[in-house]
């Protein structure tokens, strides 16, 4: 059966490669984007011309209002939504003392009130048909904690707390909500720490080498997907071992 997935941020870097992924796995895939329009349209246009059905809408997932209009846009296009990510994401880097308290509240606002609002937004037809899964994307910096990203770590660890308490109240509803976290994967959030960063920590990786969105992608799948049933409340670190 076609299940209707909405991606936030989806338009570019992990997000673009779960589109496809959930396309391609026959999902009618919302797009959601920021600033990224061209990219988030060729997108959808690129899934309709090999037969999927998707579409592209434009919202701050930290606006409530913007964020659930164009939640419901998608849905009167694609159907209700039964499958969610979260997976838009901005990050940081600089000194705790220096972090603006602007930086910090937009931190929470994207990573933590973002998903409050799109998971609200989906619930109620969840409930309904007690059908759903929710994947969160946070970091393995939200699990380990990282220097000079306080906030974002911080942040990304609410995500983790979201995912944890969210499962067991959803559970008996037969909805799972579970978390991917990422190690480091080469997306524009990555490329502006130059290349000898890069290289530092492809070296400091135990599979050798950095994450692609696709490595990501799969495995956000396979927990959206019903490979995945009896699995709720997990954070999946996909790193090549970068924090074992
Ligand atoms: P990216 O290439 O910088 O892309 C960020 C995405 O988030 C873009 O699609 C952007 O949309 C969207 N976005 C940002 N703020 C938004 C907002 N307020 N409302 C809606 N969309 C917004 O980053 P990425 O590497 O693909 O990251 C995706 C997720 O993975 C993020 O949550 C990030 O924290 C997490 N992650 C990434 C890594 C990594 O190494 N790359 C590691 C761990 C976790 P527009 O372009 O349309 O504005």
């Amino acid at each position: 059966m076609e299940k209707t997935a909405f991606v936030t941020g989806g338009g570019r870097g992990i997000g673009r490669a779960v589109v496809r992924r959930l396309a391609a796995e026959g999902c009618a895939v919302g797009i959601n984007y920021l600033q990224s329009r061209e990219a988030a349209e060729e997108l959808a246009r690129e899934i309709r011309q090999q037969g999927g059905r998707a579409l592209a809408v434009r919202a701050d997932v930290a606006d409530r209002a913007a964020i659930t209009a164009a939640i419901r846009q998608a849905e009167e296009a694609l159907g209700p939504v039964e499958v969610l990510v979260n997976n838009a994401g901005i990050a940081q880097n600089d000194l705790f003392q220096d972090t603006p308290e602007a930086l910090w509240r937009r931190m929470f606002a994207v990573h933590a009130d973002g998903a409050f609002h799109t998971i609200q937004a989906v619930l109620p037809h969840m409930l309904h048909v007690k059908r759903g899964a929710i994947v969160n994307i946070s970091s393995i910096w939200g699990l380990r904690g990282a220097s000079c990203e306080v906030a974002y770590a911080s942040s990304k660890a609410a995500v983790i707390g979201l995912t944890r308490s969210l499962a067991m109240e959803l559970a008996p509803s037969r909805i799972r909500v579970n978390c991917v976290a990422p190690g480091v994967i080469r997306t524009d959030m990555v490329e502006c720490l130059g290349e000898e960063t890069i290289s530092s920590l492809a070296e400091q990786t135990p599979a050798g080498r950095l994450g692609t969105p696709e490595d990501v992608a799969r495995a956000v799948a396979f927990l959206a997907g019903e490979g995945a049933d009896f699995i709720t409340g997990q954070v999946l670190t996909v790193d090549g071992g970068f924090i074992l």
